[in-house]
């Protein structure tokens, strides 16, 4: 079941919470029936989510008050606003959330984000609402062991972000360590990274992962800051 990946006291009092979400607690793709997933999102965390239309870019959405820009195409959102679910949707994909002073953001990372620039985005857009440092949280994504990945593709990777990027699949393939490209950007960006959840989502039972299956499913992870303390 879903599991509580962070939960940090911040100077205001508040208190910033980060969930995710497993197969177990349903599918949280958007595009079914909207009851049954407002259902299940509300059973995780209560609350209007802000989820989005993702497309492997960088937008960022900026969430005033809770539900504030649903359905919005964009890879990453911020809030200071409290009781304001943010969310992502993941299946392979890195769910990143950023943690700053008094606001939160998550980020939809795949390959393409990390390349184009999705982190820093979201880092520059609550940079703009509050105060750093901020500190990462990183969720289960697909691992090396199980990411092959084309040669001109990852040498590509490997010369923007790192070389460390290139790793092996457990067939001896070439794979893309996506981890790695994260917590290579993060670095950059003067992010501590506070988690990095290990878990492979294809290797492991308890994820969907498009890469193993093709499926349409999702997992989520949701932010939110608490009004009081944890
Ligand atoms: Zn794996």
């Amino acid at each position: 079941m879903a599991r509580e990946l962070a939960r940090r006291s911040l100077p205001s009092g508040r208190t910033a919470r980060v969930v995710m979400s497993e197969a177990a607690d349903g599918d949280m793709a958007v595009g079914g029936p909207d009851d049954l997933l407002a259902d299940r999102r509300s059973t995780l965390v209560p609350g209007s989510w802000t989820w989005l239309d993702q497309v492997h870019g960088t937008s960022v959405v900026e969430v005033r008050e809770c539900g504030d820009g649903a359905g919005s195409t964009a890879d990453a959102v911020v809030t200071v606003a409290g009781n304001a679910p943010i969310a992502i949707q993941v299946a392979d994909c890195v769910p990143v959330a950023l943690l700053g002073s008094d606001g939160i953001a998550v980020v939809h990372a795949g390959w393409r984000g990390l390349r184009d620039g999705v982190l820093e985005q979201a880092s520059r857009a609550l940079s703009a609402i509050t105060d750093g440092p901020f500190e990462a949280v990183v969720g289960p994504h697909i691992g090396a062991c199980c990411y092959a990945f084309g040669e001109s593709d990852l040498d590509e990777m490997a010369e923007l972000l790192s070389p460390m990027v290139r790793g092996l699949t457990r067939d001896s393939r070439s794979s893309l360590d996506l981890a790695t490209g994260v917590e290579h950007v993060l670095r950059t960006l003067d992010t501590a990274v506070a988690v990095v959840d290990g878990i492979c989502t294809s290797c492991d039972e308890r994820y969907w992962s498009y890469r193993d299956t093709g499926t349409t499913q999702r997992q989520a992870m949701v932010a939110w800051i608490q009004p009081g303390p944890g």
